[in-house]
């Protein structure tokens, strides 16, 4: 299990951190060496190989090291391309997000690559690579979304719209503008903020992750504040999400970030009823009386005299452990309400 170390970090912080760590790579938690270890990876192979840029035509082991430093600066700064500036017609741009950067050319787009960092290494163009990373498809019974697809994307997106509509209603009432715009579906489930609004969906749906290694069912991935089934290095390359008969959310966000204080996803498919609680608890988790009750009748007055024990919900400046006990209950019978 992995502890994300975002989940505690702010700016002085992450500052104090990296300059220990530049220092002494031994002085800081495993978690921040592991992440400043990425993060620098993808740095520094964008700078060695933007002076291999002018060098020969790259050899297999160049080629995979180019597409290895593509996928991790995608990873760890594709958020800094985020549209943000509504006066300026411009588009976004980061040197170390261009293919030229990292010593491809345009034409690389239709070459067969790989990378430990996604599929396993399985081959594939590098066009698809990157329209995989940060694509929203429907395939099948079950919509697709890339790691790197923003919540604006997700709200905005036709596919989920028409699939799942009640995921693109979520994707929506995440923070404002600006965090919709820059924020990605594959961070939010990555840190598992407890108080996030997507972990809500991917166990509420029982979705599937999709990482550089494996797929991993919603049930198992979600382990406690913050703490995921990612193991250091695994790289969450998108979601799964199953296109159910019946979908809904509400919460009760917090109305100066809009994070969610209580909030509950319902689903009803073949594999019965899922309820999902966000926010309230360390980590989000499933209502099995809840469960028990919408199976039985789907209905919101089914959940209206079930009661969510307060025991282990979280408790700060916010709401205490009772409040968010009630909301539990209000936002489950709004949520039922929500999928029809
Ligand atoms: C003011 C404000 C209000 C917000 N309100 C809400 C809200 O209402 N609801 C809500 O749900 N969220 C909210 N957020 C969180 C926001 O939606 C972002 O999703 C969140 O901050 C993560 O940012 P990011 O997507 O850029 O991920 P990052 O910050 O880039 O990453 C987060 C963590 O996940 C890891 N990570 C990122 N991508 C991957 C990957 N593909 N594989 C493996 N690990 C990965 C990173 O290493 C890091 O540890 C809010 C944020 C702010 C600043």
């Amino acid at each position: 299990m992995s502890q994300s170390v975002s989940g505690n970090w702010n700016a002085d912080l992450l500052e104090q951190n990296y300059a220990r760590w530049k220092q002494d790579t031994d002085s800081v938690t495993p978690e921040w060496k592991s992440f400043f270890e990425g993060f620098e990876l993808g740095l520094t192979q964008s700078e060695e190989l933007a002076e291999g840029v002018r060098a020969a035509v790259p050899e297999d082991a160049a080629l995979e090291r180019r597409t290895d430093s593509l996928v991790y600066n995608y990873r760890t700064l594709g958020h800094t391309i985020a549209h943000l500036d509504p006066l300026s017609s411009a588009a976004p741009e980061n040197p170390l997000l261009s293919l030229k950067s990292i010593g491809f050319t345009e034409s690389d787009l239709e070459r067969t690559v790989s990378t430990k960092y996604f599929r396993d290494g399985q081959p594939m163009l590098l066009r698809e690579m990157i329209a995989e990373l940060r694509g929203i498809r429907r395939e099948g019974d079950k919509v697709v979304i890339g790691a790197l697809a923003r919540h604006a994307e997700v709200a905005d997106s036709d596919a989920v719209k028409a699939a799942i509509p009640a995921l693109a209603r979520l994707a929506g009432t995440i923070g404002d503008v600006q965090v919709r715009n820059r924020g990605t579906i594959g961070g939010s489930v990555a840190n598992n903020d407890p108080a996030a609004d997507y972990p809500a969906a991917v166990l509420g749906l029982g979705a599937t992750v999709v990482t550089s290694k494996r797929r991993i069912a919603a049930d198992d991935f979600f382990q406690g504040m913050f703490a995921t089934a990612l193991e250091p290095g695994e790289l969450l390359v998108g979601i799964e999400f199953p296109v159910l008969e019946k979908a809904g959310y509400a919460k009760m966000k917090n109305p100066a970030s809009r994070y969610v204080m209580a909030g509950v996803f319902v689903s009803r498919g073949p594999g019965g009823v899922r309820v999902a609680v966000n926010g309230a608890g360390p980590c989000v988790f499933r209502q099995a009386a809840m469960e028990k009750a919408l199976a039985a009748n789907w209905s919101p007055d089914a959940v209206a005299g079930i009661a969510q024990p307060a025991d282990g919900l979280n408790s700060d400046i916010h709401g205490s452990a009772e409040y968010r006990a009630h909301l539990v209950t209000v936002m489950a019978k709004r949520a039922v309400a929500d999928a029809g």
